[in-house]
């Protein structure tokens, strides 16, 4: 049987009765058992999912409805929730935490008879972007098991692009769904703000994350869009997409689009494999008939300071909820004073998350926070001004998702700085609420490189577009695992 088949084409094999949900899905856990202990992309297997994927067979063999999914085997980043499901955000903090309910994506994609094969490894609480922040153990590149698989979704990227699963779910704050798709080779994507409810998504910077797919193809992504997509009554700041189908007219093309070339996301520090890779992403949308421009986004050079310092704010607020009374692990309060005790708790946070939580604590504090906090706030807020006007001549912007190419495990660790920069091309999205897609694109020393797309707020439809218009002009090589 092969597993290496998208989301559109394992619906299409059940539908015709090609496959078996069952088969299917005892052949996914097989790969999974087979290989998941050099990728490490699983943090817990559901080990129900066989008698799930037999109930679709029967309700398809009675000629019950049966949901668009058949049964497919999803991961789910382990920051969202699934009722009764272990939710550790890969944290000590949260060991033994269960979801008391499902996030609004998950509900909707169990309506469709999705079936969640396991949870899948990030980094500590979403703050990173190599797996490597998580406290269980780094998630490895499928391509290249010595390097990073990219993040802070790494577990959702490698288990997609190593054929665990068809599709998973990540969050993207800062690039965390484009990332690791660029870096293992697959499509990742961060819809408009809003989009997508963050129902059941565990905060980390809540003003600027949103929950999006991360597939093996463009289609699929548009496929889980159609599913996952829209108004929430759980969530106040979705927005109503009136039930947009993404997938009708994906295959319009870019015929006379106008694309910017973001000239900052491509400068100093850019590897020059990379950097040949976009520029030949860009004859390939000249020849498909779009206008390429270069154009500047000069605010993009204070974007990764305004980033971290709004985020660790967001982060510091949204995990001092952790003191071990709610939430937490098994750590009796006998014998402790009340602050002592949660000071204690609270020693179980990883020292990436720790260290955000000490800075967000310190930008926003009175006679700080107009140097810092503020000062990022009015970054913000031009960049999203400088973008308005970008958009209003352009109907895409790009640059390659990452600046850089996969790195070694352990070669960045000790340097947050030098992290915090590799997120440079992703992070604009984020701070102006934008969709945008990383497409795998070309290959350098047998390692992804993934291109990024932007579009205007709610073009998430003509983004796609112009993503699949891409994806047609590439084949790439088989991931060797
Ligand atoms: N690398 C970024 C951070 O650490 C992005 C993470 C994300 O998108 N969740 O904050």
């Amino acid at each position: 049987m092969n597993l290496k088949i998208s989301a559109l084409e394992y619906v299409q094999e059940v539908k015709n009765g090609n496959i078996s949900a069952e088969d299917f899905m005892a052949k996914t856990l097989e790969r999974i058992e087979k290989i998941d202990d050099k990728i490490h992309a699983f943090l817990h297997v559901n080990p129900e999912v066989l008698d799930h994927a037999r109930v679709i067979d029967k309700k398809i063999k009675s000629g019950e409805k049966v949901g668009s999914c058949f049964g497919m085997p999803i991961s789910i980043k382990d920051n969202i929730c699934i009722k009764n499901a272990r939710t550790s955000c890969a944290s000590k903090m949260l060991h033994d935490f269960v979801a008391p309910y499902d996030a609004t994506v998950i509900s909707r994609l169990k309506k469709e008879d999705a079936i969640f094969v396991g949870k899948v490894n990030l980094d500590e609480f979403a703050m990173g972007l190599t797996t490597e922040f998580s406290a269980y153990g780094p998630t490895h590149n499928p391509w290249n098991t010595d390097y990073v698989p990219g993040g802070s979704s790494g577990g959702s990227g490698a288990s997609v692009s190593s054929f665990e699963c068809v599709a998973s779910l990540g969050s993207d704050t800062g690039g965390s769904t484009r990332n690791p798709a660029s870096f293992c080779g697959v499509v990742g994507y961060k819809p408009t703000y809003g989009l997508i409810s963050r129902f059941g998504l565990i905060s980390y910077a809540n003003s600027i994350e949103q929950i999006g797919p991360v597939t093996r193809t463009v289609k699929d992504t548009a496929f889980m869009l159609n599913i996952i997509s829209g108004k929430d009554a759980h969530d106040d700041t979705t927005v109503d997409n009136h039930n947009q189908d993404y997938l009708s007219e994906i295959e319009l093309g870019v015929e006379g689009k106008k694309i910017g070339v973001i000239k900052e996301m491509m400068g100093e520090g850019i590897d020059p494999l990379v950097l040949s890779a976009t520029q030949n992403a860009i004859s390939k949308f000249e020849n498909l008939g779009a206008i390429c421009e270069e154009v500047s986004l000069d605010m993009v050079k204070y974007s990764v300071a305004a980033y971290y310092t709004i985020t660790a704010t967001e982060a510091g607020s949204n995990l001092a909820r952790y003191d071990n009374l709610l939430y937490g692990y098994d750590f009796p309060v006998e014998g402790y004073e009340f602050n002592a005790y949660i000071s204690k708790a609270r020693t179980k946070f990883g020292p990436e998350v720790t260290r955000r939580m000490i800075l967000g604590g310190f930008v926003p504090s009175a006679g700080h926070a107009g140097k810092y906090l503020l000062k990022a706030l009015k970054v913000k807020q031009k960049l999203t001004e400088e973008i308005d006007q970008l958009f209003q001549k352009y109907d895409y912007l790009i640059a390659p998702t990452v600046p850089i190419l996969p790195f070694k495990i352990g070669e960045k660790i000790d340097d947050p700085i030098a992290l915090f920069l590799v997120d440079i091309n992703t992070v604009t999205a984020n701070l102006t609420g934008r969709p945008a897609i990383s497409v795998p694109f070309s290959m350098a020393n047998g390692l992804p490189i993934g291109m990024q797309i932007m579009a205007n707020s709610m073009e998430d439809k003509a983004l796609l577009q112009a993503a699949f218009a891409l994806e047609s002009t590439v084949t790439l090589p088989e991931v060797p695992i």
